[in-house]
């Protein structure tokens, strides 16, 4: 255990007196008056604002369609029941990804099936997936992490080869483009997180888009599997008859979080562009330092910059990752880990029989990875804060 140093004072290093936030979430009064105006509206589940955010994130990112959901598991567990996938099946997907991406291949009876990442994206190796595939593969499961698009052209390539679905788990690239083209405009089921924590929140909820004949599937599949079709060709609007065809999930959107939605993409553009000036600051600062690595952004991708992942070069220095944390913490700067691989959490390792080196590319990178403060709330001054920080521990712990 080593000892948690306030910070030396040495080369003028001044630790912060008040904690930095990881990413705490940014509601501004247009958010809060469209909330209101909805709670002193009729509609308090999915309604009209509902609808409106659909219409015009469907617009903004080029989908044919969008539903808006509880959550981006939601939307994930949605895709994969309404293409069919069920046991017997098999799902390819990253270990280097939240636990839902995994779990919701659970949730509907098929296996997952682990391929290991890209060292610099630390996203799903194309080259490694074809290996992976067998008679039982149904679908990819890519995932944009940190909000760098994943090789989508590759990607779709060896589906199409092999006759599989691909359902993108796109939580973090909300406003990413790959090769000009916005993630969501694809006719992949893609789901987006409004999780509180994302580049657009509305607290819990999310967004699956893909062809307007998926999303209408979806959508029965998302609310109890009802369906009104049956009966709609003969029966006026508004009747009380409806089918259940499907054993379905109760997983739409209120229009209370919808609410918050409309602003905050009325906002992301702006958003976007500070997040863009803070990398550049962190990038300009920490590029070419001995004990650290910037994340990438290739030239045929605009990252959403999610998150902004900084890798230790360990071998420059005597503490290990964890410890490199608890003294950011100690100089009162937050910071996280995305993620603890699938395949070392304890279900999946258990029932899979994993070891940590099975993938060694997302463990090795696991090791070294921290996620430093990246939101829109944090100041120049503060981004230089967690600069001095960074650097302060690691010349003290310099090997
Ligand atoms: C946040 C996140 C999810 C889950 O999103 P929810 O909206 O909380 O369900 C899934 N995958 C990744 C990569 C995430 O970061």
């Amino acid at each position: 255990m080593a000892i948690i140093d306030k910070g030396s004072g040495k080369d003028g290093f001044v630790p912060r007196t008040e904690f930095l936030p990881f990413s705490p979430p940014v509601i501004e009064k247009e958010e809060i008056e469209e909330v209101i105006d909805t709670l002193r509206s009729t509609w308090i589940t999915t309604g009209p604002k509902t609808g409106l955010f659909e219409r015009e994130f469907a617009q903004m990112f080029g989908a044919e369609a969008a539903l808006g959901l509880n959550s981006c598991t939601a939307g994930m567990h949605v895709a994969l029941a309404a293409l069919g996938i069920g046991p017997g099946d098999e799902v390819i997907t990253t270990p280097n990804t939240f636990c839902s991406t995994c779990n919701v291949i659970e949730h509907v009876g098929a296996t997952p099936v682990l391929v290991d990442v890209e060292r610099d994206t630390m996203n799903i190796d194309p080259s490694k997936i074809e290996a992976a595939i067998t008679s039982k593969t149904r679908c990819l499961l890519p995932v944009h992490y940190s909000g760098h698009p994943v090789e989508l052209d590759t990607i779709n390539a060896i589906a199409q080869k092999h006759g599989l679905f691909v359902v993108e788990d796109a939580a973090h690239p909300v406003s990413a483009t790959y090769k000009g083209k916005y993630i969501g405009s694809s006719s992949n089921p893609t789901a987006f997180s409004f999780y509180a924590t994302k580049n657009l929140t509305t607290g819990e909820g999310g967004m699956l888009t893909g062809t307007a004949e998926f999303i209408a599937k979806a959508k029965v599949v998302s609310l109890h599997g009802m369906s009104r079709e049956a009966y709609s060709r003969y029966d006026k609007a508004g009747s009380w008859k409806y089918d259940v065809g499907f054993a379905g999930f109760k997983y739409n959107m209120t229009d209370a979080a919808a609410a918050m939605g409309i602003w905050q993409l009325r906002h992301l553009a702006r958003n976007q562009a500070r997040r863009r000036e803070i990398v550049e600051r962190y990038n300009a600062a920490l590029g070419g330092s001995e004990f650290f690595e910037t994340p990438t952004e290739r030239p045929e991708v605009r990252s959403s910059w999610h998150l902004y992942v900084l890798r230790l070069n360990l071998e420059t220095l005597t503490i290990d990752r964890d410890v490199f944390i608890e003294e950011l913490k100690a100089r009162n700067i937050g910071s996280s880990v995305h993620y603890i691989p699938i395949h070392m959490h304890s279900y999946y390792r258990n029932k899979y029989g994993y070891k940590p080196e099975d993938f060694p590319i997302a463990y090795s990178n696991y090791l070294r990875m921290i996620s430093i403060p990246m939101n829109v709330k944090i100041t120049n001054d503060e981004v230089d804060d967690v600069v001095a920080a960074l650097f302060d521990i690691a010349e003290k712990f310099k090997r």
